[in-house]
Formats: C-alpha cells, structure tokens, sequence
C-alpha cells in the first residue's frame, strides 16, 4: 500500500507520531492509500525550517523566484496527464474535467503569480511640496495555507503560488480527504530545484494538525479555504493572536434566469454550473430561479440535458458525473436529498445512490437531482449541500428575483442570464455578492478579485489581492 509522505526542509519524512490514516478512492470505496497523521513535532520541523529559509527566499530577486516558479509551473503542466489521473483517483471527479479544469489551472496559477511578481509595484502620494510617502510591500515571514478536497491542487497551487511569489516561506496543509496530487507536487518541487524549507507540506486531519499550524505562534497569516464552520472555528483562533486572515467559505449561489436569455446556450450553462465537479464546487448555482413565462418550458429542457448527463468511473473519457468525494459526504447529500422532501419539495429527477456496475459497484455515486416547490426559507435552500441537488422556483419581475437571489446568510457568487443591458448592469450592483457573471459562469480571469460577502467569507484572492494579502504594507513618510 503507498505511503505519502511529509516534504519538510526539502526532505520526504514519515510522520513522527508513526500514525497513518486511510485515503479511500471514491468511485471503489476502497482505501488504496495512507496518509501521515502530523503532530506538533512535524510541525516544529516545519516552522522551524520555513524560519530558516526566509531570509534567503526573501531577499532572493524578483527575477529568480519567478524563474524557478516557471520551472515548476512547467513541470506541472508536463505532469498533467498523470496529475488528473491521480486526482480523478482521490477525488472522484471525471478525468477529462480533471485535465481540463484541475490541471490546467495548477499550472496556470503558478505560472500567474511567478509573473504577477515581477510586475508587482508600490504606490507612492505626494504632499506637494511637504513631503512625499512610499508604501513597502515586505513579505510576512512563514504563513500557513490550509486548502479543501474539492480542486484538491488547484487550490493549494492558488495559495501557494502568490505566497512563495511574494517571498514568504509556507507550511502548507492539503485536505486529508484528497492528499495524493499535494505529494506529487512536492516532488514535483524538490525536482526543481526549490530551496529546502521554502515549502513544507504537512498531511494529516483538520481538527489536529490543521488546527495547530493555526495556533503556531510563529505563523504570521493563514490562507484558509473550507467551509464556513470550520472557518469560524479559525478566526477565533486567530483573530485573538491578530494574524492576518483570509477566510474563502461556502456558498448557496443563485442563478437568475430571465425570459430575454438566450434560451438553448442558458439551459446548457445552466446545468453545468449546478452539477459541474458533481455539484462540489463553491462557486456551483444550486438555487435557481426563471422568469415565470418560461418556467415550464425551462423546466423541461433543464431536466432533459440533466438527464443525459453520463454518470460513470471517473477514469473512463465518456464520465460526465463521478463520484461524491467521499462515503461520509455522499451520506451528507443524500440526508439533505430526504429534507426537500420532508420539506415538501418535488422531486423532478435524480434523487438516489446510483450504482455503477464492475470496480465502481461500491462507490459513492449520487445521481443530478432537480427540486421545485420548495421556498427561500427551507433549509434545503438556505445551507450548503455541496454536491448534485438544486431547486428550482419561478419569480414575476427583477425585484423578486432580487429579493430570492440576496435571501441568504451566503454571498459568493451569482450568475445573471439576460439579453437587457440595464438589467444586467442594475442587478450587478444590487446582488450581495462577491462575484457576478453575466450570461457566463465560472469564467475566471486570474486577476479579477476573487472571494464572497457574509458567511462566504472575508477578504479577497486573485491577482494583486493576493500579493497585497501575502506582504504587509508600511507607509514612509519622508518630509522634504
Ligand atoms: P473543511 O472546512 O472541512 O476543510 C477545509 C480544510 O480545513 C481541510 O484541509 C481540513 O483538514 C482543514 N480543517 C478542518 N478543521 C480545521 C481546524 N479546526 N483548523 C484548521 N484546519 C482545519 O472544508 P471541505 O469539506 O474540505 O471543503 C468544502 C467546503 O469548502 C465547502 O463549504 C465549500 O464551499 C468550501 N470552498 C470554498 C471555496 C471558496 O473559494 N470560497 C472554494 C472551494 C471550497
């Protein structure tokens, strides 16, 4: 059985506790891997080594931290056949979305940061003839990133990338849930040539390690994605040690669908952000209201192209809909699948485990469930599922669907649908969100700010955001 291990100083180590825990592939059922269990020892080692590098790293040119973070953005995209195998493996997800999506923006990631360093400048004010003031942008020193199982290295890569462009050392933790593609990018990293210590990544569970790199006195900032739980639980930590926080939580999105869309590309896009990565992503449109004139007639179309979605082995091209990340999560879903009814919803389509005959007989399959009938108020419509279950609900004019749309403690991301230029620009403003598309969903230009409003979380990801979230800024004042 394959034993992932710790990257700490530019070492491979096994934990110091001796403990493993089981990693299981999804679409099998069946622990195919173990992973360390870390402890506070590993993590001395890592801090320690983190401490140890940064001078170094810090005070190497901008010109060399981004050539090295090429190096490794190459060597990621090399290894990208390889890596969406192992993450369709430990994840569950389609292999074909894997190298489109998870592949793809691990590279694309560090390959943004590695030159949004060099072009990363500090502002300047003058006081006219009195003085003028610089800001320094210096990096933090160790910071910790702490990253989910859903895009398991896209999303490590999209915390690292900007921290190590900026010139900080990290310990980074993956999710216990999907550890294997964080292993491959260490050695993915010693190949290259990163320096020891530079980056540390630590495996083990949230409550225990992820926990203590976030009480480590020594660990300025952290860089967290996850839900909006367990975010709670670390701004309490932190918050009292006045470490800099970026807090990326859940979502309950909503998609608004009006007459005046364009009717057959809606229904397309539409059905890929409710079920895309099996409805595990953040960013996934779960409540979904239409214009009551075309309600029926949307109904319809959305429930056909759902249904002719492929539900298979994630290792097999033709798989359109894998496996639930995991048995605890599946049971998760399918609890929340038994709500909406007890709520009163109607089921339209979906709504069982699905087996998939041969290796998959035992996996944690769902199948795209769609609900109608149910209101705003219901849980099933106001807490994150996470995974192929959305409602849908007709509204009468823009105000209601305002009102439906911002109805939630959530504030991530919302998709507006509609040919009427001042509606879209009107509902932009007014949506409580930290990201609007219109007539577009999960279209992401990495220098956009990237994060949510209310429990979605606080701060911003993505281009300069990141950069500025990884230094501390200090304003000199020079008087002439
Ligand atoms: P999670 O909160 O259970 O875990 C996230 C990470 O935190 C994991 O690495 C976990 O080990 C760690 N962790 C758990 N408890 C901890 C603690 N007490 N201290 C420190 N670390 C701890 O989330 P998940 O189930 O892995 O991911 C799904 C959630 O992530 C969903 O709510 C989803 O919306 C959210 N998410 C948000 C974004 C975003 O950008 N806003 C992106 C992806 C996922």
């Amino acid at each position: 059985m394959q034993r992932i291990e710790n990257y700490i100083n530019g070492e491979f180590c096994a934990p110091d506790s001796g403990e493993y825990l089981d990693n299981v592939e999804p679409a099998t059922g069946a622990v195919y891997s173990q992973i360390p269990e870390s402890n506070d020892q590993d993590l001395s080692r890592a801090v320690a080594a983190a401490k140890q590098a940064f001078p170094t790293w810090s005070s190497t040119s901008i010109e060399d931290r981004s050539r090295l973070l090429m190096k490794i953005a190459d060597a990621v995209e090399a290894a990208s056949d390889e890596l969406a195998k192992a993450e369709a493996i430990d994840n569950g997800k389609p292999v074909t979305f894997a190298k489109a999506v998870d592949s793809y923006r691990a590279s694309a990631n560090i390959r943004f940061f590695a030159n949004a360093c060099t072009q990363f400048a500090s502002e300047s004010h003058g006081m006219g003839n009195l003085a003028v003031n610089y800001t320094l942008r210096d990096p933090i020193g160790v910071v910790g990133t702490i990253s989910p199982w859903n895009f398991p290295l896209y999303l490590f890569t999209w915390k690292i990338a900007p921290a190590l462009a900026a010139g900080n050392t990290v310990v980074a933790k993956p999710s216990e849930v999907t550890p294997m593609t964080a292993y491959l990018f260490s050695k993915i990293c010693a190949d290259a040539g990163l320096p020891k210590g530079v980056l540390n990544i630590l495996h083990g569970s949230g409550g225990n390690i992820g926990q203590q790199i976030v009480e480590h006195q020594d660990i300025k900032a952290i860089s967290f994605t996850g839900g909006t739980a367990t975010g709670k639980k670390l701004a309490a930590t932190a918050a009292p040690m006045f470490k800099k926080l970026s807090l990326e939580l859940g979502g309950k999105n909503p998609t608004l669908v009006f007459a005046d869309c364009d009717f057959d590309n809606t229904v397309k896009e539409v059905v890929r952000a409710a079920f895309s990565n099996q409805g595990q992503i953040c960013l996934c449109g779960s409540r979904i209201y239409i214009e009551r004139s075309i309600y029926d007639k949307f109904k319809q179309a959305f429930i056909k192209q759902v249904k002719q979605l492929t539900i298979g082995d994630p290792l097999e091209k033709t798989t359109q809909h894998g496996a639930l990340v995991s048995k605890p999560h599946m049971e998760k879903v399918l609890s929340y699948i038994e709500l909406a009814k007890q709520e009163g919803g109607k089921l339209l389509t979906g709504g069982n485990r699905f087996t998939v005959s041969g290796r998959c007989e035992q996996g944690f399959f769902v199948e795209p469930t769609v609900f109608e009938n149910l209101p705003l108020d219901c849980r099933t419509n106001q807490e994150e599922i996470f995974g192929p279950v959305c409602t849908l609900q007709p509204f009468d004019n823009d105000d209601e669907a305002l009102t439906l749309a911002n109805g939630t403690d959530y504030g991530l991301a919302t998709s507006v649908w509609t040919n009427d230029l001042k509606r879209a620009h009107r509902l932009s403003k007014q949506l409580h969100f930290g990201i609007v598309w219109i007539n577009s969903w999960l279209l992401r230009d990495l220098r956009t700010p990237f994060g949510g409003v209310k429990a979605s979380g606080v701060g911003r990801e993505g281009g300069f955001e990141a950069m500025k979230f990884f230094t501390e800024p200090k304003n000199v004042c020079v008087k002439y």
